[in-house]
């Protein structure tokens, strides 16, 4: 309590507003002072208080109870009660706020109260500091805290070892199901329903920040006060340090990514699941290709070698036969094809070989392909040859001609008898050539016209009964997006189409060829006989026997055969053969395994080695080229085609 023996209110009154030392003191002073008899009544206000408040003068407010009735209900009765307090002797500190030009300001006032010797009430003083500027630092913090739904924290460390939490935001609470958090303040941290991992990677990541003073950011999965799993991303950070620049207290915020990282799981495995489902469809193409090929084989290479014998001479009647089974057989081969394509283009299982491609040789290989077809429709084929800038396009090789090819032949087969197809390309903008094809066919029916490159879709063809799969433009589509092209049409019914694709130039001029030598129809006549030697190993006994057969043309070729990969090597090793033939699919020991095998035995490690194979899939040629073998040919084997490469390789 406060006793003044020798001063009284009057005297203090006198003094501040008359003492030229105390008044500017106190009115310099950027703390309101107040000065108020027993009766509650001002008596005293400094200028910092007129200021604050706009008001005229204070003297308007002296022997007024104050704050007057303007100020809210709330700062007066507050004000009101700790008057009452001072005057039974307490001394207090509290916040109220006034209203002035409709912004509120905020103080923080010390009501003390002054008694004589004889303990009576003399005056009582209000010294007010205006706080408005923190109180909205506070209030920003507070609705910060309140409403992120991040998990605050306020982390103590220990004089000793550990760390103790010293407050938890309401959103963290929740989140760990904390209903009483007096239960965990002052306590250590991390808190002990936490599980083991967690509370090793949170100490470990505290740990750092005091001794680097760098945040840490941890993603750490935790449980919640049910024992209910969640995943937060914490970083944690210095927030204060003492004297000695030692760290003395950590924030830490964690988001909950709960469903981030429950999405990414999910993500993560029906990727894995559609890795795995992709992983079957190639194996089951890859079989499918082999179990249809496999007879195919043997229906086109006898009906080839059938029409090749000379010796014996068929009938008419009986070689238009065999030119049905061979045109069928290769209609059945087309269709196997090209549903394979189209499944492997859908599964992703396609690998493109993007390179600059000259498009004069591209044109000249196509068209040598095309001409036949259009001499046996009748139909003039007609290429404007582009003489001024030897273009090069970026593409797939093959593939782009496998589309010009299936454009071109489109534009035969819908033509009208003694109709045209005319091949050109030229520039486009955006740094693209396109190719077109205009035929003087029969259009396609505008309510037709946006179905075309669905695939199985064929229009009016029944009636003529024009070869055909429905899948070639389909094909062609995909293939061109795929090599970053487009693919269109413009068409009049019954007049004729446009079928164009345009494809990216190449910046390149060089663009060599892979040119595909054609047939050699004719023996090579090599003089000795059996000076060449050749072991085919396979065990289906048609294809033995195919191959028997058409080596028979080739009457320097000395042929041995083996039914297994075990006896091929045994044969190799006993007769040390010019090249071998490897099935690559077989019981026990397949091709690729065998090949292995003759790698490793002297006599036959440098024996040329060529898959003969059914199996066309891009990763089973990738597969045998990698392990070494020579070169690769596939079943249905085209006889010509099978006999130039053994004179190429036997030379
Ligand atoms: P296919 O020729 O094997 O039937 P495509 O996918 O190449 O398969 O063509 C689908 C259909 O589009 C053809 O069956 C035909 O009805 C129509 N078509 C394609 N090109 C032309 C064209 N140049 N003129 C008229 N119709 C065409």
């Amino acid at each position: 309590m406060n006793k003044m023996n020798n001063l009284t209110l009057d005297a203090l009154l006198k003094s501040v507003n008359e003492d030229s030392s105390v008044n500017s003191l106190v009115q310099a002073s950027p703390v309101c002072h107040k000065i108020f008899d027993p009766d509650f009544k001002l008596k005293f206000m400094s200028k910092s208080g007129v200021t604050a408040l706009k008001v005229e003068s204070a003297e308007d407010f002296y022997g007024k109870i104050f704050p007057t009735d303007d100020a809210p209900k709330a700062t007066r009765d507050i004000v009101n009660k700790y008057m009452h307090l001072a005057s039974e002797g307490e001394t207090n500190t509290i916040e109220y706020s006034f209203e002035v030009d409709k912004k509120v300001i905020w103080f923080r006032t010390t009501i003390s109260p002054y008694f004589d010797a004889e303990g009576n009430l003399i005056y009582i003083t209000a010294d007010s500091m205006d706080i408005t500027s923190n109180k909205k630092i506070e209030e920003t913090n507070r609705t910060l805290l309140e409403t992120s739904p991040i998990c605050l924290k306020e982390i103590h460390i220990n004089n000793g070892p550990g760390y103790t939490l010293m407050f938890m935001s309401q959103a963290g609470q929740e989140q760990l199901g904390i209903t009483n958090i007096e239960e965990f303040l002052g306590k250590p941290y991390p808190p002990a329903f936490f599980p083991d991992k967690a509370r090793t990677a949170f100490t470990k990541a505290l740990d750092s920040v005091v001794s680097t003073g760098e945040s840490v950011q941890v993603e750490s999965e935790l449980v919640d006060t049910h024992g209910k799993p969640l995943w937060y991303l914490s970083t944690f950070s210095v927030l204060r340090k003492n004297v000695d620049r030692e760290v003395i207290s950590i924030t830490g915020a964690s988001q909950n990514v709960t469903e981030k990282v429950v999405n990414q799981t999910a993500l993560a495995k029906s990727k894995e699941e559609a890795e795995r489902a992709n992983g079957a469809k190639s194996e089951f193409l890859s079989r499918m290709s082999h179990e249809l090929r496999t007879p195919m084989n043997a229906i086109l290479g006898f009906t080839q070698l059938l029409q090749m014998d000379s010796k014996s001479p068929l009938t008419a009647r009986q070689n238009e036969n065999l030119e049905l089974i061979s045109s069928a057989g290769d209609h059945l081969l087309a269709l196997i094809n090209e549903v394979l394509d189209l499944s492997k283009i859908e599964s992703g299982n396609l690998d493109l070989v993007v390179k600059p491609i000259n498009l004069n040789e591209l044109m000249d290989s196509a068209l040598s392909f095309a001409n036949p077809l259009a001499d046996e429709k009748g139909i003039i084929l007609k290429y404007k040859k582009n003489e001024g800038k030897n273009y090069c396009v970026e593409a797939d090789m093959l593939r782009l001609r496998q589309v010009l090819l299936n454009l071109i032949s489109n534009a035969v087969k819908y033509n009208k008898p003694g109709g045209s197809v005319e091949v050109s390309f030229g520039e486009q903008e955006g740094d693209k050539i396109r190719i077109g094809i205009r035929d003087t066919g029969r259009g396609i029916p505008s309510d037709k016209k946006d179905r075309i490159f669905e695939p199985f879709e064929r229009f009016d063809t029944d009636i003529e009964n024009i070869e055909g799969t429905g899948v070639g433009l389909t094909i062609s589509k995909q293939l061109v997006e795929m090599m970053g092209g487009t693919i269109g049409f413009e068409t009049a019914y019954g007049e004729g189409s446009f079928f164009y694709f345009d494809i990216p130039i190449s910046d390149k001029t060089i663009a060599p060829l892979e040119t595909e030598i054609p047939p050699d129809l004719i023996p090579a006549p090599l003089p000795k006989p059996h000076d060449r030697t050749v072991l085919y190993i396979d065990d289906t006994p048609t294809n033995l026997q195919l191959v028997q057969q058409i080596l028979s043309h080739r009457k320097h070729i000395k042929l041995l055969t083996a039914p297994s990969a075990r006896l091929g090597i045994e044969l190799a090793q006993a007769e040390i053969p010019d090249l071998i033939l490897m099935d690559i699919q077989m019981p026990e020991m397949d091709g690729l395994e065998a090949f292995k095998r003759l790698e490793d035995i002297k006599e036959t490690q440098s024996i040329p080695v060529i898959a003969l194979t059914a199996y066309a899939m891009d990763a089973d040629i990738k597969k045998a080229a990698e392990i070494g073998f020579k070169d690769y040919i596939s079943k249905p084997i085209d006889v010509y085609k099978f006999l130039n490469t053994m004179d190429k390789l036997l030379k």
